[in-house]
Protein backbone atom coordinates (compact mmCIF):
# COMPACT_ATOMS: atom_id res chain seq x y z
CA UNK A 1 0.00 0.00 0.00
CA UNK A 2 1.70 3.46 -0.95
CA UNK A 3 1.66 6.19 1.96
CA UNK A 4 -1.30 8.09 0.03
CA UNK A 5 -3.57 5.25 0.11
CA UNK A 6 -2.71 4.24 3.71
CA UNK A 7 -3.82 7.79 4.82
CA UNK A 8 -6.58 7.64 3.10
CA UNK A 9 -8.11 4.90 5.35
CA UNK A 10 -8.15 7.68 8.15
CA UNK A 11 -12.24 8.58 8.17
CA UNK A 12 -11.32 11.69 9.59
CA UNK A 13 -13.31 11.08 13.16
CA UNK A 14 -10.52 13.09 15.30
CA UNK A 15 -10.87 10.84 17.84
CA UNK A 16 -7.00 9.66 18.50
CA UNK A 17 -6.90 13.44 18.97
CA UNK A 18 -8.68 13.49 22.65
CA UNK A 19 -6.71 14.11 25.49
CA UNK A 20 -6.04 10.39 27.53
CA UNK A 21 -4.76 10.96 31.24
CA UNK A 22 -2.77 8.38 32.98
CA UNK A 23 -3.36 6.99 36.20
CA UNK A 24 -0.24 6.89 37.68
CA UNK A 25 -0.79 4.28 39.76
CA UNK A 26 -2.82 2.04 37.83
CA UNK A 27 -1.45 2.96 34.62
CA UNK A 28 -5.21 3.11 33.47
CA UNK A 29 -5.47 5.50 30.56
CA UNK A 30 -8.36 7.54 30.80
CA UNK A 31 -10.32 9.02 27.51
CA UNK A 32 -11.48 13.14 28.42
CA UNK A 33 -13.63 14.90 25.80
CA UNK A 34 -11.22 17.70 25.28
CA UNK A 35 -9.49 17.15 22.51
CA UNK A 36 -5.59 18.42 21.42
CA UNK A 37 -5.29 22.48 20.99
CA UNK A 38 -4.29 21.59 17.49
CA UNK A 39 -7.68 20.44 16.12
CA UNK A 40 -10.07 21.97 14.46
CA UNK A 41 -12.96 21.05 16.48
CA UNK A 42 -15.59 21.78 13.79
CA UNK A 43 -13.59 19.89 10.73
CA UNK A 44 -12.12 17.18 13.03
CA UNK A 45 -9.26 18.07 11.39
CA UNK A 46 -5.47 19.20 12.63
CA UNK A 47 -5.17 22.59 12.42
CA UNK A 48 -1.05 22.43 11.58
CA UNK A 49 -0.77 19.08 10.01
CA UNK A 50 2.69 19.11 8.71
CA UNK A 51 4.12 20.95 11.60
CA UNK A 52 2.43 18.27 14.28
CA UNK A 53 5.07 16.13 15.47
CA UNK A 54 7.36 19.62 16.48
CA UNK A 55 4.31 21.52 17.66
CA UNK A 56 2.83 18.79 19.79
CA UNK A 57 5.95 15.73 20.86
CA UNK A 58 3.32 13.99 22.36
CA UNK A 59 1.77 13.15 18.70
CA UNK A 60 2.13 9.88 17.39
CA UNK A 61 2.27 9.08 13.93
CA UNK A 62 0.11 6.31 12.75
CA UNK A 63 2.20 4.19 10.33
CA UNK A 64 1.72 0.54 8.60
CA UNK A 65 4.83 -0.65 10.85
CA UNK A 66 3.35 1.03 14.06
CA UNK A 67 -0.28 0.03 13.52
CA UNK A 68 0.36 -3.24 15.37
CA UNK A 69 1.57 -1.25 18.64
CA UNK A 70 -0.76 1.49 19.22
CA UNK A 71 -3.55 0.36 21.10
CA UNK A 72 -5.65 2.83 22.37
CA UNK A 73 -7.37 3.34 18.89
CA UNK A 74 -11.02 3.94 18.48
CA UNK A 75 -12.74 0.51 16.78
CA UNK A 76 -13.83 2.18 14.65
CA UNK A 77 -10.45 3.52 12.98
CA UNK A 78 -9.90 3.12 9.32
CA UNK A 79 -6.35 2.18 10.45
CA UNK A 80 -7.52 -0.51 12.83
CA UNK A 81 -10.09 -2.05 11.18
CA UNK A 82 -7.60 -2.63 8.14
CA UNK A 83 -5.15 -4.37 10.05
CA UNK A 84 -7.66 -6.30 11.90
CA UNK A 85 -9.09 -7.62 8.59
CA UNK A 86 -12.56 -5.82 8.97
CA UNK A 87 -13.82 -4.26 5.99
CA UNK A 88 -14.47 -0.18 6.22
CA UNK A 89 -18.13 1.01 7.81
CA UNK A 90 -20.89 2.47 5.44
CA UNK A 91 -20.25 5.80 6.33
CA UNK A 92 -16.43 5.74 6.05
CA UNK A 93 -15.38 8.42 3.13
CA UNK A 94 -13.81 6.20 1.20
CA UNK A 95 -16.83 4.35 1.06
CA UNK A 96 -19.93 6.82 0.70
CA UNK A 97 -18.00 9.22 -1.32
CA UNK A 98 -18.54 12.17 1.44
CA UNK A 99 -16.58 13.16 3.85
CA UNK A 100 -19.25 14.52 6.27
CA UNK A 101 -20.71 10.86 7.01
CA UNK A 102 -18.51 9.94 9.34
CA UNK A 103 -19.79 13.54 10.95
CA UNK A 104 -23.58 12.47 10.10
CA UNK A 105 -23.51 9.03 11.55
CA UNK A 106 -21.27 10.51 15.07
CA UNK A 107 -18.21 8.32 14.86
CA UNK A 108 -16.40 11.82 15.22
CA UNK A 109 -15.82 14.10 18.03
CA UNK A 110 -17.49 17.45 16.38
CA UNK A 111 -20.25 16.88 18.55
CA UNK A 112 -18.66 16.84 22.10
CA UNK A 113 -15.06 17.78 21.82
CA UNK A 114 -14.11 20.25 23.57
CA UNK A 115 -10.47 21.64 23.06
CA UNK A 116 -8.30 21.51 26.01
CA UNK A 117 -7.04 25.43 25.46
CA UNK A 118 -10.38 25.82 27.00
CA UNK A 119 -9.65 24.04 30.14
CA UNK A 120 -6.58 24.61 32.71
CA UNK A 121 -4.97 21.40 33.21
CA UNK A 122 -5.65 20.53 36.78
CA UNK A 123 -9.14 20.67 36.11
CA UNK A 124 -8.65 18.31 32.59
CA UNK A 125 -9.72 15.01 35.27
CA UNK A 126 -13.51 16.44 35.17
CA UNK A 127 -13.84 15.89 31.53
CA UNK A 128 -12.99 12.44 31.63
CA UNK A 129 -16.13 9.97 29.98
CA UNK A 130 -16.24 6.28 29.34
CA UNK A 131 -14.69 4.78 26.37
CA UNK A 132 -17.21 5.39 23.55
CA UNK A 133 -17.40 2.73 21.02
CA UNK A 134 -19.68 2.71 18.37
CA UNK A 135 -21.05 -0.64 16.78
S1 LIG B 1 -8.98 7.56 15.09
FE1 LIG B 1 -8.15 6.69 13.22
S2 LIG B 1 -9.63 7.21 11.65
FE2 LIG B 1 -10.06 8.57 13.39
S3 LIG B 1 -8.86 10.43 12.98
FE3 LIG B 1 -7.60 9.08 14.23
S4 LIG B 1 -6.36 7.93 12.76
FE4 LIG B 1 -8.07 8.81 11.64
S1 LIG C 1 -1.16 17.54 16.80
FE1 LIG C 1 -2.83 17.39 15.33
S2 LIG C 1 -2.89 15.21 14.70
FE2 LIG C 1 -1.68 15.36 16.58
S3 LIG C 1 -3.11 14.97 18.28
FE3 LIG C 1 -3.04 17.20 17.97
S4 LIG C 1 -4.69 17.67 16.54
FE4 LIG C 1 -4.33 15.47 16.45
Amino acid sequence: MTSEEWESLCDGCGRCCLVKLEDEDEGEIHLTRLSCRLLHVRSCRCSRYHERFSLMPDCIEITQEKIAQIKWLPVSCGYRRVQEGRDLAWWHPLVSGDPETVHQAGISVRSFAMSEARVKEENYARYIIDDFEPA
